[in-house]
């Protein structure tokens, strides 16, 4: 992508995120909770994507099928939600909840971001936004990779399945979870076989004292 059309992108999306802090009244404060969600998930995320840049992509796996999810999980968790909460255009799928909802929400995301942030702090020049294998690349199994091996999808669940109590929308707020879904069962099992060819034994007895989501 071109510096110029990245820059497009990012005045777009500042600009729809005004819109939606500008439209709260109308969609109610839960809408503020999901765009602060989504501001530190990028604050968060970018100083990792700048560090791992320097480690070259030796391997990468189904390239296609790996675009195609990829804009499947940023439509449903982001594009949908934003253009909905900045215009109303969804409005016909919207749907009422109490307060108590949103504080839910809000509650659970600070557990998720803090294991957001500790995968990708422990995975380090390891990580990719895509299943793919880097020339210095070790196998981390210590921190929260210690005995979970998706520590960074577990968070996604999370950050992804609140986002129906706060965007209050059939469409707009299911659609997060569900595209998400879909890219984790798909992906796990060739993001793991991918494991399994480089570290083999190292990575079989990883898969055994590990749970892909929930601790072992
Ligand atoms: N599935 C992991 C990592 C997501 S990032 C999680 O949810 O936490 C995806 C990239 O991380 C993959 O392309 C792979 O190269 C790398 N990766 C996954 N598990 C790893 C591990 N235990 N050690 C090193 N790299 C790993």
């Amino acid at each position: 992508m071109t510096t110029a059309i990245r820059l497009v992108f990012v005045v777009v999306g500042l600009g729809l995120l005004g819109a939606v802090v500008w439209r709260w009244p109308v969609n109610g404060w839960g809408s503020l909770v999901w765009a602060a969600s989504m501001v530190l998930l990028t604050v968060i995320r970018l100083p990792y994507a700048k560090r791992t840049q320097a480690n070259t992509i030796t391997d990468k796996r189904a390239v296609s099928t790996e675009q195609l999810l990829l804009a499947l999980v940023t439509i449903g968790g982001t594009v949908l939600p934003l253009i909905h909460l900045a215009t109303g255009l969804l409005g016909f799928a919207d749907y009422s909840l109490p307060d108590w909802a949103v504080i839910v929400g809000a509650a659970v995301l600070v557990p998720a971001y803090w294991l957001f942030w500790r995968s990708h702090a422990d995975l380090g020049r390891n990580w990719s936004v895509t299943t793919e294998m880097r020339a210095e690349h070790d196998l981390v199994t210590s921190g929260v990779y210690e005995r979970i091996r998706h520590p960074m999808y577990a968070a996604i669940w999370l950050i992804f399945l609140v986002q129906p109590l706060l965007v209050h929308n059939w469409v707009a707020g299911l659609s997060g979870p569900l595209t998400f879904a879909v890219m984790y069962f798909i992906r796990v099992p060739y993001e793991e076989a991918m494991m399994r060819e480089r570290f083999g034994e190292a990575y079989e007895a990883y898969c055994r004292r590990s749970g892909r989501l929930c601790p072992r």
